[in-house]
This record gives C-alpha cells, sequence and structure tokens, in this order.
C-alpha cells in the first residue's frame, strides 16, 4: 500500500501539522533540524501507544516489572557497556553537494543525492555529551543515555532485592533517548532525541533461545494489536556479520515506510543479549551483580533477551497505516483509520446548527467524563466531519433538530459510515460498550 515516492510522507507531515500531530521544533525560528514536538493530538496518541505497551510488557504480567531511571547516567555505565568504545558510525561526506552519511547506508563509492565523490569514513561519536557541576573546570562530563537498558542492568541487583523476582522476569522502561546521529531523516523515523520501550528478560542461559522465540511472537502480536496491517510487518534475523557485539542472535521487526528504496525499516530490535552486560557491569564496578538461583544455590550471571523499540517509530507506521484518501459522495475524504484505543479523541458531540449547542453541550458534558471527547460548533456539518476523520476520530455524535422532539442522537462510525440513533439517556452506556466491544452488528 504505501508508494515510495515520497508523497504518502509529505501528506502525512502535512496532516500531522494541520490537525495538531506533530510540528517541526523551533519552527517560528527556522525549526531545530530533525527535532520534533508532539502537539494535542501527537502527546495524546503517543501517551495512548505508551500505555497500551506497558499494559502489553508489564501492567498483565506478573513476571516483568517497570522501573525509570535517570537520563544523565554516571559515565562508567557508558565505560562498561562499550558505548565509550564502540558507539560511533563511519560517515562519509559528499565533496560535491556536502551531503553527510552513514557510510552503511551507501551503496557503491558515490554520493547517492549528486552522484559526487565521497570522503573517505571518519568515526562519528553518537552520544551527547554534557558536564555536570556549578563550574565548568570542576565539572565532570557526564552522557544523555543513548538508549533506555543499561540503567536497568545496572540496577539489576536492586530490582531483583527489592522485587524479590526470581527467573526468568523482566525489568521494562520508557523514556527519552539521545543520539547525535548522523543524517537525521524521514520525519521522526530518525531524529536525535527520541523515546524507547526496552524490556530486558533475564533468564537461565539454556532457556535463552526459547525465549527468544516467545518475545519476538508476543512482540508481533502487539504490533497486530495496534492496527497494524501483517502484510505491512516482517521480520529479518540478522546475519552474523551484522550482528552487534553484544548480541548472539538479533531479529529486526520491520515495516513497509514508504521510503526511498524497498522502505522496510526497523520498529524494534529483539535481541539475545547473552550475558554481556551484567558481565560488564560486574568488571567494570567489581559489584556481585550474579543471581543465585534460591533452590540449586547455583550462583551464575542471566542471559538477557532484550525487546528494544522506539515510540517514534510506531506512530509514525500507525499514522502510515491508518492513512487513507477515499472517495465520499463525489467529495474526497482523507481519514485516518485509527485503532479506537490509540484515536486521541474518541467522540466528538457535534450540533447540526448552532441553535442547538445549548442541548448539545448537556451531551458533551454527559461524554466527557465517560471517554475523551470534543465539542466542535464551527463550521459546517460537512467541515466538522472531515476534520474529525482527518484527527482520526473514531465517532460523531451529532444533535439535530429530531433530537429535541425524540431525545435520540446520531451516532456515526469514522470508517464505514454507518450511523446510528441512540437514546440520549444511554448514550454513555452505549459508547462504552462500543468502546469495548465494537460497533453493533446489523441484524
Ligand atoms: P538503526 O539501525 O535504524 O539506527 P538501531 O539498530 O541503532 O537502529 P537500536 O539501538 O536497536 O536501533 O534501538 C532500538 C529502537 O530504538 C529502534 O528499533 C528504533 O525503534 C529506536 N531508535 C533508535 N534510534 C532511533 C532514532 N535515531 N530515532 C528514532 N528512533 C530510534
Amino acid at each position: 500500500m504505501n508508494d515510495n515516492s515520497g508523497d504518502t510522507l509529505k501528506k502525512l507531515v502535512s496532516l500531522c501539522k494541520r490537525r495538531g500531530f506533530i510540528f517541526q521544533s523551533g519552527e517560528i525560528y527556522g525549526g531545530l533540524q530533525s527535532s520534533w514536538d508532539y502537539g494535542p493530538l501527537g502527546a495524546e496518541l503517543k501517551r495512548n501507544i505508551e500505555s497500551s505497551w506497558w499494559n502489553f510488557m508489564v501492567s498483565t504480567r506478573g513476571n516483568v516489572v517497570g522501573m525509570d531511571s535517570a537520563i544523565i547516567t554516571h559515565p562508567d555505565v557508558w565505560k562498561a557497556s562499550g558505548h565509550l568504545k564502540h558507539f560511533h558510525d563511519p560517515m562519509v561526506d559528499c565533496l560535491k553537494c556536502k551531503s553527510r552519511f552513514r557510510q552503511d547506508h551507501v551503496e557503491g563509492d558515490s554520493c547517492p543525492n549528486c552522484g559526487g565523490s565521497l570522503t573517505e569514513p571518519r568515526e562519528f561519536g553518537l552520544m551527547f555529551k554534557t558536564s555536570m557541576g556549578a563550574l565548568e573546570d570542576d565539572s565532570a562530563t557526564v552522557y544523555l543515555r543513548p538508549e533506555t537498558c543499561q540503567p536497568i542492568f545496572a540496577n539489576f541487583r536492586n530490582v531483583v532485592t527489592a522485587s524479590r523476582q526470581r527467573l526468568p522476569f523482566g525489568i521494562a522502561q520508557t523514556g527519552k533517548a539521545f543520539r547525535n546521529e548522523i543524517t537525521a531523516r524521514n520525519f521522526i523515523f530518525r531524529s536525535r532525541e527520541f523515546e524507547q520501550m526496552e524490556m530486558e528478560f533475564f533468564v537461565a542461559p539454556d532457556e535463552a533461545e526459547e525465549w527468544f522465540d516467545y518475545w519476538l511472537q508476543q512482540r508481533m502480536e502487539w504490533y497486530g494489536e495496534l492496527g497494524i496491517r501483517r502484510d505491512n510487518l516482517r521480520t529479518r534475523m540478522h546475519e552474523e556479520g551484522e550482528l552487534a557485539h553484544y548480541a548472539r542472535s538479533c531479529c529486526d521487526l520491520e515495516y513497509a515506510f514508504p521510503f526511498a528504496g524497498d522502505g522496510w525499516g526497523e520498529l524494534e530490535g529483539i535481541a539475545n543479549r547473552g550475558d554481556y552486560d551484567l558481565g560488564a557491569h560486574i568488571q567494570e564496578s567489581g559489584q556481585n551483580l550474579f543471581y543465585t538461583d534460591p533452590v540449586s544455590n547455583e550462583k551464575f550471571i542471566p542471559f538477557v533477551i532484550e525487546t528494544s523499540g522506539g515510540i517514534g517509530r510506531t506512530i509514525l507506521a500507525v499514522l502510515l497505516d491508518a492513512y487513507r484518501e477515499e472517495m465520499v459522495d463525489g467529495r474526497e475524504r482523507v481519514v485516518l483509520s485509527l485503532h479506537r484505543n490509540l484515536a486521541p479523541i474518541k467522540a466528538a458531540v457535534l450540533p447540526l446548527s448552532k441553535k442547538l449547542s445549548e442541548q448539545a453541550e448537556e451531551v458533551y458534558r454527559a461524554m466527557a467524563p465517560v471517554i475523551p471527547t470534543t465539542f466542535d460548533v464551527t463550521g459546517s456539518i460537512g467541515k466538522r466531519y472531515r476534520r474529525m476523520d482527518e484527527a482520526g476520530t473514531p465517532f460523531c455524535i451529532t444533535y439535530d433538530f429530531d433530537s429535541l422532539e425524540d431525545g435520540c442522537v446520531t451516532v456515526r462510525e469514522r470508517d464505514s459510515l454507518q450511523q446510528i440513533r441512540v437514546p440520549m439517556e444511554t448514550l454513555p452506556e452505549t459508547m462504552m460498550g462500543i468502546m469495548t466491544g465494537g460497533w453493533p452488528k446489523e441484524d
């Protein structure tokens, strides 16, 4: 479905601005490249995705606990993890148009933009450095975390002691990560500040591959629950030579983005990290991060299965997958068919005429405590429907002149455009029923 000409992405970027999902950061000053601000609808969508992840990964499982670590982390954490040594990407610059690329993103030895010659590859440090302390001279160099998982490893003993979890169990967190990417592009797909959703699952070494398969299947299921079409998702196992220094096996979960080339881009990586991380922190800190089996008393370093995804990339995939242009009654409409659980606004109450505003506002007041609801009186009813379609609002509730007589309102479903008449008295229960059970089937 996604065409790779760049048109779909352009249209989506424009819709995101128009409807208040995502804005370029610092736009009034000319914009900060590859930095994005989430507007009113984007902030809600992001929260909905994050809470869906938390619910799926943490709240509904007895063997996964959450944490929320600091962004500025002890520098030795990054020494132990190998980031200070390994977290560099070789980059090349075009001598003609001055574009910069990650070497592994360039095929051949000329510039993908203009065909010009490229420089020799140079190393590029990806961690954002800052200093901590009042006086610059005395201050310590610290780093903004480039991933959320290392603080999980560094807190392994604290969490085990406090939560009394036994293998196999996981620790999860969501939050900001920062990477000074060489070429940040494709809207929110690659930015320098982004949010991750990561879970480290600690297991007995001989059970690692089994859990790897389990989590891969679980993570695919979650993307399906967000309403993303299965055809636009695939898994891709890493070849031996492609594996990161810490990984024993790794599989990317990819989405068919409408980017140049074949478009497939990573949403999430599932990796068997072996005992690399805990082992490295034991060595660097000299602390006991071993796990002692409560039955056999055996002491060992658990293996780790990691699921590591990005919120921004998930938002982009969800928006692209939901974006549709279609003809309705001879007029084109743009609609975001977002899953009702993700939609930032679930219902809009619309008086057919301004004269009905007061009565319709009562309906709004009854609905607002039940599901996220908005009230809109401005413009023709057709225009208001179009605005709500573009915002991905699944239900419009219209108060018309008949409502004064029969005490009913019309509920319109965004995708099928079906309408039902519902008594105002039972509207909140009916809407709750539809939110959990779906649109009523026709008899
Ligand atoms: P890539 O190869 O695309 O740079 P990566 O393999 O370096 O990604 P990981 O380190 O595995 O990415 O990070 C886990 C997840 O974090 C990715 O799957 C992605 O969803 C997200 N992520 C990583 N870097 C960025 C970024 N610069 N902007 C937005 N999301 C990112």
